[in-house]
């Protein structure tokens, strides 16, 4: 008996679409490559409940005459390649010609669509594969394709569906990696009637801000190189913005985002010894190859590709991320981590750092007085001279220590300005070499997670500062707001998207409030993202650092002292709250050698 039948189209399709769309997100990639494709030069998403109930794509291509706008929903259907060598040559986003058919399968979709040169375009309404209707209409130039109630007919897909904030940051997601490279396109996003992005074709550094904030702006090196194998053009984080996760790196090849772990790696190398352990680079890189040298079919989304020049590829792709990042490693011969002997273990376990020498108060703030005025950090020539060169007459500066110290040579001693970024200073284990951003971060950052409960230390502002965000990070603002007020802010939400602050702590700089929330943002939103995170840790190191007295602020004797002596009260005076190294110490024997 025989037992084998073929698969009616409508089952066919729906199979094929558990491949092509898993989640209203996929969808949207689908849509957008076809836009792009059909060579529009605007193209607008818009999504109602995460892409549950709406998604739609409205561009200004190239449009589809009558009966390929039936057609295009068959499966195979394509106008992108004509036979099997073609496949050899892409130049375009899709070519499989699954992805509308698929769609088809599991949803209620509406096309609509004219070509330039057509007086009336055509509607077509197809259901489950199942075409329910086509007739003219009239409508501008070009293609909306509605996709409504996705997984419809598919309950356990539906059921699938994580909460529609998940599903919404992976339709984000889609957009980044879509719009990042294809700067030179026009593209919005709208989600329940709200209008997230508004992206103006322009250039990549133009595209980063538009869719991060201004802020990017200075967060990059250029990158750009041109080889016969491959041209590179792209933007790499500067090392003080890495982050404790991979969030941030996106690397395309002929305008496909793609994942590829040997060319992440290379770029990852280019940093080697600029960066802490644990922490990665954000970078944007558009890599150009000849499409014959590339196999981009081995897996259906089209993340994966393989190169014919793999290895070439890794080398010319470190090195022009070393150029750029060449302007970097010259102004910061000193950085830590780098020549091995530098390093010191970590201290043992249980090992209590020694009692400072010199008395503090606690809530005294040593950089206080850069707030308002620029006293703390712009004096003059002379000032800087008598702080920075130790004169041997300090001793004014050493107070009484309160208990007999512990150990014999400790932080009481007068301190060195390096490069208006370290501090050194001696220790009975040897010569000091202190980062002072990191360690104020530490301090600071015990200050924070110990004001929570107790009274902050707020500064009201002469001047209300209006910050101002997108949408999207309004809300999540909004729910930031109770926390920010207990380390002593005073914000209040005025309209949509702005909010009003009328107090900070009293380390916060004025001038920065709205670039220190949009980072404090962005931390925020990629510790969502991790499974472990505790939100008042996060929020907290998030803070610290855009309150701490960045390199380059030139400290007076008494205020490195006072840093030193925090410092060395903290549970963890080696490292900073994100993890780098704060302290080097140069052992004696070093320093013989
Ligand atoms: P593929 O993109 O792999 O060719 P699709 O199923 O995504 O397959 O699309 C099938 C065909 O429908 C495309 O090859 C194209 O000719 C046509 N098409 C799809 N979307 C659009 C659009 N937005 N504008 C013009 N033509 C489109
Ligand atoms: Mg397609």
């Amino acid at each position: 008996m025989d037992i084998i039948n073929i698969l009616p189209d409508s089952v066919a399709n729906q199979i094929a679409a558990g491949e092509v769309v898993d989640r209203p997100a996929s969808a949207v990639k689908e849509l957008l490559e076809n836009a792009m494709d059909a060579g529009a030069t605007q193209i607008d998403l818009v999504v109602k409940d995460a892409g549950r109930t709406l998604i739609q794509v409205v561009d200004n291509g190239c449009g589809m005459s009558d009966s390929d706008a039936r057609l295009c929903f068959e499966r195979h259907a394509t106008s992108k390649i004509h036979r099997a060598d073609d496949l050899f040559a892409i130049q375009t986003m899709g070519f499989r010609g699954e992805a509308l058919a698929s769609i088809a399968a599991i949803a209620q979709v509406e096309l609509r669509t004219r070509m330039h040169d057509s007086e009336l375009g055509t509607q077509v309404v197809i259901e489950g594969s199942q075409i329910v209707g086509q007739q003219p209409m009239a409508c501008a130039p070009g293609t909306s394709l509605a996709v409504k109630n996705l997984f419809f007919n598919v309950p356990a897909r539906r059921n699938f569906l994580k909460k529609d904030s998940v599903e919404l940051s992976h339709i984000e997601e889609v957009f980044r990696r879509v719009t990042l490279i294809h700067y030179d396109l026009g593209f919005s996003l709208t989600s329940n009637g709200r209008l997230l992005y508004d992206l103006q074709a322009g250039s990549m550094l133009q595209r980063i801000a538009g869719l991060y904030g201004n802020h990017y702006k200075e967060r990059f090196f250029n990158v750009e190189e041109e080889t016969d194998i491959v041209k590179i053009k792209g933007f790499v984080g500067k090392p003080d913005y890495a982050r404790k996760t991979r969030g941030e790196q996106y690397l395309f090849v002929n305008g496909r985002f793609i994942k590829h772990p040997a060319l992440s790696a290379a770029v990852e190398k280019a940093y080697s010894d600029l960066l802490p352990d644990h922490s990665y680079p954000s970078y944007f890189i558009g890599l150009q190859v000849d499409p014959a040298r590339i196999d981009i079919n081995i897996h259906p989304t089209k993340t994966e590709v393989k190169f014919v020049d793999e290895h070439a590829m890794f080398a010319i792709l470190r090195s022009a991320v070393k150029k750029a990042l060449g302007q970097f490693t010259l102004a910061t011969e000193l950085e830590f981590d780098t020549p091995e002997e530098f390093n010191i273990p970590p201290a043992p376990k249980g090992y209590v750092p020694p009692a400072p020498r010199i008395s503090y108060n606690p809530d005294y703030n040593p950089f206080a007085g850069a707030k308002g005025n620029d006293k703390g950090t712009k004096r003059s020539e002379k000032d800087a001279m008598a702080d920075t060169i130790p004169l041997g007459d300090d001793t004014n500066m050493l107070s009484i220590p309160l208990a007999p110290a512990p150990t014999p040579s400790l932080p009481a001693n007068s301190c060195l300005q390096v490069q208006g970024r370290y501090i050194v200073t001696s220790l009975s284990s040897g010569l000091a070499i202190i980062d002072q951003q990191r360690a104020h971060e530490r301090v600071l950052y015990e200050r924070l997670t110990q004001q929570a409960s107790l009274a902050p230390t707020s500064q009201a502002l002469l001047f209300p500062v209006n910050c101002q965000f997108s949408a999207a990070d309004a809300e999540l603002f909004g729910e930031l707001l109770p926390d920010l007020r207990e380390y002593g802010f005073a914000i209040d939400p005025v309209g949509q998207c702005t909010f009003v602050v009328t107090a900070t702590p009293a380390d916060m700089k004025e001038s920065e409030l709205q670039g220190s929330f949009d980072s404090i943002l962005t931390d925020y939103k990629s510790s969502t993202l991790q499974k472990y995170s505790n939100r008042t840790q996060t929020l907290c190191a998030s803070l610290a650092r855009q309150m701490a007295v960045k390199a380059g602020t030139v400290l007076g004797q008494e205020e490195m002292q006072q840093l030193v002596a925090d410092l060395f009260s903290c549970p963890m005076p080696e490292t900073s709250p994100s993890g780098k190294r704060i302290i080097t110490v140069v052992k004696p024997e070093e320093i013989l050698k």
